[in-house]
């Protein structure tokens, strides 16, 4: 069976009409081939507004439906993954390049951030506070916010969206998605298997989940609209400032989620064979498409030459290959604009003074396919590309002496997703976890930088926007905060007491 029968079944399966992925003028790929999948239609200006006007009529009912009635939707929508996901798994891995074990872990998160997000819907507290007042009370109460504008990138083409939308709708918000215009077929699938659960939930205005087709000028326009509360943009950071600007402007809210330059820190007094395990999964895992990749790696001095070497080995042996095929831990570049951005990037590490191991093409089926051979880098010093974040599997490895000065080097790059230290010396991890350490959202000890949980709030300090979504209180962002002073006396004393006497 071809690439494009496959997704044929995978999608009629889960309950996608030919007509949306067949005969429209927008081309999907699958990267393991490089062969067409789909033919899309995109949405217009005029459907979008549509789009728009009937979310904005479904918070008016959804936003007074009851926070753990509203969770009930979400359980369904758990329910029907777990029935879903051997198919929506394999999609991902057919549309994004994933290996399929990547693909099912992508599909596992959506389960597991509905899960939190059903727990959540009956604990979306408020305070009480202290007032000044006698006879008074103070409150705060969180209220549903808005229509949410999600668009999502093409490495986590339906994990992101699930962070977004199970939180959302348990906080009583509608949903749009403007999901990546290289992956629209898996989106078109994911909307399919929350339909299941709403059309079985069976009380959801209509317009509470809707999914829009299409190119970046499809995001604008939601990014533009004053009748989307919430814009939640994953992708970039050249995206982010085009989309943060604008939602600025007229005042909206966003949630950021951009590009990332993470890097690890390798202490002498690390456990070696532990660390070479996470630095191999974090830097080639996903073929470096993730936004929470190892891209840079500090390595002390006395333990370089031992760790450098076992590294090589590791990046010369993984096997890259066909995701789909069960051996394969690399699978290909999302496509040829990748493969050429992975190639510059080489050749401005060789031309600032680098040795590069590896980054060379492997044969793996037909030409129109990009797989590489993950790149180790040997730098002498943080310049040129390793200042930024080029988004394949590339690791730049560089030695340090003193971990005070090599934390400043690891915070002196643009980004500030994720992060690690490597160490068995208390006084190392807690330096890195402290206000002088690392100035990442996310600092992780003896473990890599990427394959976050959803318990915790995901997401960066400076150029990767600042956003935090899936776990902890980020709920917060997706609701809006009243705070209510009550006075239950009969006398109104003014605050900090001033007299106002009539
Ligand atoms: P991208 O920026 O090219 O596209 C992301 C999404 O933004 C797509 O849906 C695209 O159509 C849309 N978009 C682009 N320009 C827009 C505009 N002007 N207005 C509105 N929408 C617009 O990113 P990509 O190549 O799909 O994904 C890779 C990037 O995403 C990397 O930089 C990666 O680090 C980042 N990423 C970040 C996170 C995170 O949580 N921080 C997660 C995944 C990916």
């Amino acid at each position: 069976m071809t690439l494009r029968d496959e997704t044929r079944t995978l999608l009629s399966r889960l309950g996608v009409a030919a007509a949306a992925y067949q005969g429209g003028a927008m081309a999907s790929f699958s990267p393991v081939t490089g062969e067409q999948i789909g033919a899309l239609t995109p949405e217009t200006p005029g459907t979008v507004a549509a789009a728009i006007d009937r979310a904005a009529a479904a918070f008016r009912s959804w936003r007074l439906v009851p926070a753990p009635k509203r969770g009930e939707l979400v359980r369904l929508w758990a329910e029907e993954l777990r029935a879903a996901k051997a198919d929506l798994g394999r999609l991902v891995s057919i549309e994004a390049g994933k290996t399929l074990s990547e693909g099912l872990g992508e599909v596992q998160e959506m389960i597991d951030i509905c899960d939190f997000a059903v727990g959540l819907s009956r604990q979306l507290y408020g305070l009480t506070i202290a007032t000044e007042r006698p006879g008074h009370r103070m409150m705060e109460s969180w209220h549903p916010l808005g229509v949410v504008g999600v668009i999502s990138a093409f490495n986590f083409p339906v994990a992101v969206w699930a962070w977004n939308t199970a939180l959302a709708l348990v906080c009583g918000d509608p949903v749009i998605w403007k999901p990546s215009e290289k992956t629209p077929l898996t989106a078109l699938a994911a909307q399919a298997v929350l339909t299941h659960a709403i059309t079985r939930f069976g009380a959801a205005p209509e317009g509470l989940a809707q999914l829009l087709i299409g190119g970046p000028e499809i995001g604008a326009a939601l990014v533009e609209s004053p009748k989307v509360a919430l814009i939640s943009a994953t992708g970039s950071t050249r995206m982010g400032r085009i989309v943060g600007p604008k939602v600025a402007a007229r005042f909206g809210r966003s949630i950021l989620e951009l590009g990332g330059n993470n890097a690890g820190i390798v202490c002498a007094s690390a456990d070696l064979d532990m660390t070479l395990r996470a630095v191999a999964f974090g830097a080639m895992g996903t073929a470096g498409q993730r936004c929470t990749t190892l891209r840079r790696l500090f390595v002390q001095d006395s333990i370089y030459e031992a760790l450098v070497s076992r590294l090589m080995r590791a990046y010369a042996s993984v096997s890259v290959g066909n995701p789909l095929e069960t051996q394969a831990l690399v699978g290909p570049l999302i496509d040829r604009a990748a493969f050429d951005a992975m190639q510059a990037a080489l050749d401005a590490a060789r031309a600032a003074g680098g040795v590069v191991h590896g980054g060379t093409r492997v044969a793996c089926g037909p030409d129109t396919a990009f797989y590489v051979r993950p790149a180790l880098v040997e730098m002498q010093a943080q310049i040129g590309p390793v200042l930024e974040e080029t988004f394949a599997p590339i690791l730049y490895v560089m030695r340090f002496s003193t971990l005070e000065a090599v934390i400043e080097e690891h915070n002196a790059v643009a980004a500030g997703l994720s992060s690690s230290i490597f160490t068995l010396d208390l006084r190392e991890m807690e330096l890195f976890l402290s206000a002088a350490g690392s100035d990442c959202g996310i600092a992780n000890v003896n473990i890599g930088t990427s394959g976050a949980e959803i318990g915790g709030a995901f997401g960066g300090e400076k150029e990767t926007g600042g956003g935090r979504e899936s776990g902890s209180d980020a709920w917060k962002g997706y609701m809006r905060r009243a705070t209510n002073t009550i006075n239950y006396s009969r006398a109104l004393p003014l605050a900090q007491g001033v007299v106002f006497d009539i």
